[in-house]
Formats: structure tokens, sequence, C-alpha cells
């Protein structure tokens, strides 16, 4: 997992904003020039979670309410901060043993593979198994 690096104020120069809130920085280019997606309430994910995977996530959230969704000007990657909403190995751990997770076949397989169509190199990021990269 990436995680975004915040720069505070003290690394900012001496007559910018002593108040100004911590600036976030993409993971993958270091830019500053990023658009907030979207402000989202950690509530409802914390009930579909418990819905569909019966799993308990509000602890994964660190007492966090709000996620934001992120993506960089420069190179389009899309991030979520702040940084401690990356899964824990407990968590993963637990969709493991759903059962319905970690699958051979996914139409999300599918999908990412026509969206791939015509790439000769692809950096996947964060899989366990390889199912997708057998395709
Ligand atoms: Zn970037």
């Amino acid at each position: 997992m990436i995680r975004p690096e915040r720069v505070g104020p003290e690394n900012l120069p001496s007559n910018m904003g002593e108040h100004l809130p911590a600036q976030v920085l993409c993971p993958l280019c270091r830019s500053g020039e990023i658009r907030r997606v979207k402000l989202i309430d950690v509530a409802p994910a914390i009930a579909l979670w418990r819905q569909f995977f019966q799993i308990d996530i509000t602890p994964e959230f660190q007492g966090v309410s709000q996620m934001e969704l992120f993506r960089c000007v420069s190179c389009s990657i899309s991030f979520f901060t702040p940084p401690c909403l990356a899964g824990s190995p407990q968590i993963y751990s637990q969709l493991a043993n759903y059962g319905g997770y970690y699958l051979a076949q996914k139409w999300e397989y599918d999908a990412a593979l026509a969206d791939l169509r015509g790439r000769e190199r692809v950096l996947e990021v964060g899989c366990e198994r390889v199912y997708l990269s057998k395709g």
C-alpha cells in the first residue's frame, strides 16, 4: 500500500500560513497538485461490510469519521486519506476466510484486463494471489 504523505506548515516557507491545513501529496509522484474528489462518511461503509461480509471494520478507521478521495492532476492516481485507512492484516485474513473474496475468477478481472488491453507492462500492487496476472 502506498501511503500519502502529509506536509505540515512547518515544511512551508516561513511567510506562509501557520494556520493552513496539512497539505496532501500524491503518494506516487509526490505532486501537491491534487484535487479532492469526494468526502465520504465511514459509517455507511462500516454498515455495508457488516451486512455483506459479517466483518466489523470499525477499528480499522481508528476513530476517523470521514475519509477523503483524492485524484492527482499530474499522474491521475486516485487515493484515500488519511493514511491509516490501509487495511490491516487482520482484515485481509478475515476476508480470506469469507470465501467469496479471493476467487480465481471475478468480473473485476475481466474489466481490468479490458482496461489494460494494449499495455505491455502492468504493475499490480497489493495482490495476494496472482489470478489476474494469469489471465
Ligand atoms: Zn501523482
